[in-house]
């Protein structure tokens, strides 16, 4: 069986990714997948809001560039989406974002759980070392709860990002991730599988599997997604995702075309 689409994948603009989409494109051609989707880092309405994501300027040449992987790749099949952050306060940006291009899927994802402090932005690491791991994941997994609530998003993106540099919660977390879990079902969330925390020091795919198991439990389906912010990142570790989420009952994931699901075996 061929390996699921990989949704999660970055392009140049967000200014810390290398190689253009046809790159990633190519790379996704040699591994034998049969569906990417390109999800990179939307833009704030401040351009200067942090150093990691496109301008608002930027956005059509975004989609341009996706297009014309589409066009030159059409043996392939190639979604325009964007990993969004999810702030509160911010809702009416991302509905303004939602109407301006027609998007095959937003991932919405969790950075900032205050507005200056993105918990995976290796710069702010020192950060750390002034908080609390149980309130930074309580408050992540509120912001994440809050995030699926805002229907805005079709899949909720590495769901248990605080542990990226291996700051673990002192307590289980069960509770803050049911809350999440249950919020993402009622309105229609996936989570993804997302590879890149097994390059983290974490060593771990996002989300954990007490986190999937709770997912599968709730009824919540699962998309997978490399997170490549290189084109050799593409597909990567698809195998260990698979093997994961099979292990713990899923036996289909979702595919997204003009915001619509539908589910497919794997
Ligand atoms: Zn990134
Ligand atoms: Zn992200």
């Amino acid at each position: 069986m061929s390996l699921p689409p990989d949704y999660h994948m970055h392009t140049p603009l967000c200014r810390h990714a290398t190689g253009e989409p046809e790159e990633y494109t190519k790379r996704a051609l040699e591994l034998g997948l049969q569906e990417i989707g390109f999800s990179d880092h939307a833009p704030m309405p401040q351009d200067d809001f942090d150093n990691w994501r496109m301008n608002t300027g930027q956005l059509d040449e975004y989609v341009a560039n996706v297009r014309r992987a589409q066009q030159d790749f059409p043996q392939l099949t190639i979604r325009l989406a964007l990993e969004v952050d999810y702030l509160p306060g911010y809702e009416d940006w991302i509905r303004g974002l939602a109407a301006r291009h027609p998007w095959d899927y937003f991932i919405g994802s969790v950075h900032y759980v205050s507005d200056d402090w993105a918990i995976d932005d290796p710069q702010k690491l020192s950060e750390w070392k002034h908080r609390n791991a149980d309130e930074v994941w309580a408050v992540y997994f509120e912001r994440l709860a809050q995030a699926a609530e805002t229907g805005f998003f079709e899949i909720i993106g590495h769901a248990d990002l605080p542990k990226k540099f291996g700051h673990r919660p002192s307590r289980d977390g069960a509770p803050l991730y049911e809350k999440f879990l249950s919020a993402a079902k009622k309105h229609n969330c996936a989570i993804e599988l997302n590879t890149a925390g097994l390059r983290k020091d974490c060593r771990e795919i996002y989300p954990s599997r007490q986190i999937l198991e709770l997912a599968f439990q709730k009824g919540v389906p699962i998309t997978f997604g490399s997170d490549a912010h290189t084109p050799g990142e593409v597909g990567m570790n698809f195998a260990d995702a698979v093997q994961l989420a099979r292990q713990v009952g899923y036996r289909k994931c979702c595919r997204f075309a003009q915001r619509n699901r539908d589910l497919v075996p794997f």
